[in-house]
C-alpha cells in the first residue's frame, strides 16, 4: 500500500478556527496572503535551524540554513542524504515530521561526504529511521569511527569528532540506489574528501520533470603548511579533485543542491520571491568550474610559497 502523508499544519489553521468561532466568512480567512518561508543568510552557522520547504516534486529540502540535507519521497518509501551536524539529526528528524512524512517511512541514508558537517547528524537519523546508510568504501573509516580518514587533507584542524553511523552498508562507486519506484544513481566523486559522492535522479510536477543533482563539496580545503601538489601526500587529492570537476560537470543537472546551500546559491534560488532560477541546466557545469578555479588559485599559491 502507497505511503500516507499527513498533511503539515496549515499555517492558517488558528486564524481559520478564530474565524469559524467569530462567524467571520472562511473566504475572507483564506485571502489572507501566505507567510513567506524566511530564507536564510549566506553566513548562516551549520546548526542553524531552517524550515523545511520543497525544493521540487518529491524533492525536499530537510537541512539547516548552512547545511543541506534532502528527502526524497516515494509511494514505498524515501530516501534521505545527509544528516549535517550532530546538533542538526534531531532538527532533520522533526522538518521530515513537519513535512507530513513518517521518519520510520525512510529506507536508505545516503552522504554525500564523511566530514562532521555532513554525517555527523546520520546516527541521530538512523536511530529515528531504523534506515541502513548505504556509503562508497572509501568513506567508511571515517564513518565508522566517527571521525576524519588520518589522510584527509583537513586532519590538521582538527574538526571535533562525530557519533559513528552503526549501521552502514557498501555502495559500489557508480550504483543505483532504489526503493520502490525512485531511484538515485551515485557517482563517486572524491577530492574534496575520499569518500566524496554525488546523487542524481528525476524528480515531477505534473508532467513537468527535472534531472535533479546533489552534487559534493568540490573545494580543495587544508591547512597552508599541507601541499596539493606535492607527490609525497598519496592519495592525490588535487587528482582525484581533476577527475571530479569532470564528472560533476557532465551530471545530470536542472537543478543542482550541493552541501552547503551557499556554493550553489540555493537561498536565492527557492522560496516565495526567488531572484535567480531554480532550474539552470548549466549550473552543475558552472559549479565544476568554479571548482576548478579554486583549485587551480591554490596550487598557484603553492608554487609561489617555493623557495
Ligand atoms: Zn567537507
Amino acid at each position: 500500500m502507497p505511503l500516507m502523508r499527513t498533511p503539515p499544519a496549515s499555517r492558517h489553521a488558528v486564524p481559520a478556527l478564530l474565524a469559524l468561532a467569530l462567524g467571520v466568512g472562511a473566504a475572507a480567512v483564506q485571502a489572507a496572503p501566505p507567510e513567506p518561508t524566511p530564507n536564510c543568510p549566506d553566513d548562516a552557522g551549520w546548526s542553524d535551524p531552517s524550515p523545511p520547504r520543497k525544493v521540487f516534486g518529491n524533492t525536499w529540502y530537510v537541512g539547516t540554513c548552512g547545511i543541506s540535507a534532502l528527502l526524497i519521497t516515494g509511494d514505498d518509501g524515501h530516501v534521505l542524504i545527509d544528516g549535517a551536524t550532530p546538533e542538526a539529526g534531531p532538527m532533520i528528524v522533526e522538518s521530515i515530521r513537519s513535512l507530513g512524512f513518517d521518519p520510520k517511512d525512510v529506507r536508505v541514508l545516503l552522504n554525500t561526504h564523511e566530514h562532521i558537517d555532513h554525517a555527523g547528524g546520520l546516527a541521530a537519523i538512523q536511530q529515528a529511521t531504523g534506515a541502513p546508510l548505504r556509503a562508497r568504501r572509501p568513506g567508511l573509516i571515517a564513518l565508522r569511527k566517527g571521525d576524519m580518514d588520518m589522510r584527509d587533507p583537513q586532519v590538521p584542524f582538527r574538526m571535533p569528532g562525530f557519533p559513528p553511523v552503526p549501521v552502514i552498508e557498501t555502495l559500489a562507486d557508480n550504483a543505483e540506489v532504489r526503493v520502490g519506484d525512485l531511484v538515485i544513481q551515485t557517482h563517486a566523486t572524491p577530492g574534496h574528501s575520499l569518500g566524496g559522492t554525488s546523487f542524481t535522479w528525476t524528480s515531477c510536477e505534473g508532467t513537468t520533470c527535472h534531472a535533479m543533482a546533489f552534487a559534493d563539496s568540490l573545494s580543495a580545503v587544508a591547512p597552508d603548511t599541507y601541499r596539493f601538489s606535492d607527490p609525497a601526500n598519496s592519495p592525490a587529492f588535487a587528482t582525484m579533485l581533476r577527475g571530479t570537476f569532470d564528472t560533476v560537470a557532465a551530471l545530470p543537472c536542472d537543478i543542482l543542491v550541493s552541501p552547503h546551500p551557499v556554493a550553489s546559491r540555493l537561498w536565492y534560488r527557492l522560496g516565495d520571491a526567488p531572484s535567480e532560477p531554480l532550474v539552470d541546466a548549466t549550473a552543475c557545469k558552472r559549479y565544476a568550474e568554479a571548482g576548478a578555479r579554486r583549485l587551480d588559485a591554490r596550487l598557484d599559491t603553492e608554487r609561489q610559497a617555493t623557495p
